[in-house]
């Protein structure tokens, strides 16, 4: 069975091949450290997960690069506002995002390039283009890309290059280029860069990068001249992905990416995500409401990247129940008895045909929806296998266990309640020490002391209940 995937630049779903056989070489456009990514952009990095671990799954060696984007106008305006360096700015967040990403247990890719670090290598592929008259200098010091010198330029978004950029006249105005199509690889220094240190010498004048041109510096100097997979979200197809593709063939001459994979973008409650529609959700948030990691996962990951996929608290409690009903299963296949003369049953059978459905619905333009349907059907049959077997063979028992996680692998929802049950022991430890303290406070009598206790453990959605044995306590009741 061969993997096949649905490249925006073919308009069509096509078999993959990698440049070199058996390695692939990755990069996602990741995010902007300006803010706190939200349930949506975490939608696009969830996929770039599954796309790595099932690419290794399947036995590739992988090579995944997803850049940090630590300078651009949204940061540096945000590092203004505040008054701190671009960097003092930029880190925090930085820290945050990798944190989620952890959380949802995206496995850490080979490497996450900042651009500030790459500032060398843009100025280089500036150079290159200026060098071969695909870009020009302004009398401000800003460098643009040169359109009319690019003929296949819209060939990615399928754009009509004379209707391209209409909607961008205002940023044309503001640097002052020769047609409103062109786009910016440079932009001369102005105050407030030099503020906030955003401003690198050159030899055309002092100044930034484009974000454009940062990706494809991070991706041409990290991956290699031909990518084999480019990811990121569908806003991106056009203009930065057209624009990637327009400097860095530009200065390389070869293809920049074979395949182009973009994610729909997610949609929350029926609605676009907005600040002001007030439905911008966090990891953190959905965290503190009680809802399991591995429960937002399975929500991620319950369309195939492409189909519409609507974020809703129904969804939520309908993918916290399927996550219980996974690791109950793992808990009861692994503690089922066995006995050397158990008779056989359809479990090989079952976990055979698991593991086939899986690779072909994987394989058909990572539809991880109905790859996850098939690891259910099998928890369902095998389930049924159990309710009437006393005991299993040692070996049928054991594949079972082998396939599970075998999908989980890729899937990664048991691997994340399992990481919970060491949260939640480090929880229990430190709730069962505060109930200690509040009883030692009660009692010397300091009813101020224990009620602080109390209304400490409250805020961590913890609730005691004082009875004659004791006091015992519970989690508030939350989604997962
Ligand atoms: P940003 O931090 O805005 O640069 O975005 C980081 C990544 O998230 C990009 O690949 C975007 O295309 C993607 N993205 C942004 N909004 C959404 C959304 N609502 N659903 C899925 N992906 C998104
Ligand atoms: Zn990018």
């Amino acid at each position: 069975m061969g993997l096949r995937l649905h490249n925006t630049l073919a308009r069509r779903t096509e078999d993959f091949h990698p440049v070199v056989a058996g390695r692939v070489g990755i990069y996602g456009c990741g995010p902007t450290a300006y803010g706190p990514a939200h349930i949506g952009n975490f939608r696009t990095f969830v996929f770039y997960d599954l796309v790595h671990r099932y690419l290794e799954w399947k036995g590739y060696q992988v090579r995944f690069v997803m850049n940090l984007t630590d300078v651009d106008d949204k940061t540096i305006r945000a590092a203004r506002d505040e008054g701190v360096s671009l960097g003092h700015y930029t880190q925090p967040w930085v820290d945050r995002i990798l944190e989620e990403a952890d959380v949802l247990g995206i496995r850490r890719f080979d490497l996450y390039p900042r651009a500030t670090n790459y500032i060398e290598e843009m100025v280089q592929i500036v150079q290159r283009l200026l060098d071969r008259d695909l870009a020009y200098t302004t009398e401000d010091g800003s460098v643009f890309f040169d359109i009319s010198a690019f003929p296949t330029y819209g060939r990615l978004s399928g754009r009509d290059l004379e209707k391209a950029r209409q909607g961008e006249r205002v940023s044309a105005d503001e640097y002052g280029k020769e047609d409103v199509r062109d786009f910016a690889l440079w932009k001369g220094t102005k105050p407030e860069d030099e503020k906030v240190g955003a401003a690198w010498d050159a030899p055309w004048g002092r100044g930034r990068p484009g974000w454009h041109l940062e990706c494809s510096a991070m991706a041409l100097a990290e991956v290699g001249e031909t990518l084999d997979l480019h990811l990121g979200g569908e806003d991106l197809i056009f203009p930065h992905h057209e624009d990637e593709i327009a400097q860095s063939e530009g200065a390389t001459g070869r293809t920049f990416a074979r395949y182009w994979l973009h994610v729909k973008h997610l949609r929350v409650e029926g609605k676009k995500m907005s600040k002001s529609l007030g439905n911008f959700i966090t990891v953190g948030d959905l965290l503190e409401e009680g809802v399991s990691p591995a429960a937002i996962r399975h929500q991620l990951l319950s369309a195939q990247y492409r189909s519409e996929l609507n974020f809703t608290r129904a969804g939520l409690e309908a993918s916290s129940r399927a996550v219980r009903r996974l690791v109950a299963f793992g808990e009861r296949i692994r503690e089922h008895p066995v006995a050397a003369d158990a008779p056989p049953t359809s479990l090989l059978d079952l976990a055979d045909q698991a593991t086939e459905a899986f690779n072909r619905a994987m394989d058909d333009d990572l539809n991880s929806a109905a790859g996850m349907a098939a690891l259910f059907i099998f928890v369902k049959r095998a389930n049924a296998v159990l309710d009437a077997t006393e005991a299993l063979d040692p070996g049928e028992r054991e594949r079972a266990v082998r396939v599970l996680e075998s999908l989980d692998q890729v899937l990664g929802l048991l691997e994340l309640s399992e990481r919970s049950h060491v949260v939640d022991a480090s929880l229990r430890e430190w709730v069962e020490e505060r109930i200690r303290a509040r009883a030692g406070a009660r009692e010397r009598k300091d009813w101020g002391a224990a009620d602080r206790i109390r209304d400490e453990l409250a805020e961590r959605g913890i609730v005691l209940e004082d009875g004659e044995g004791g006091t015992r306590w519970k989690r508030e009741e939350g989604v997962g």
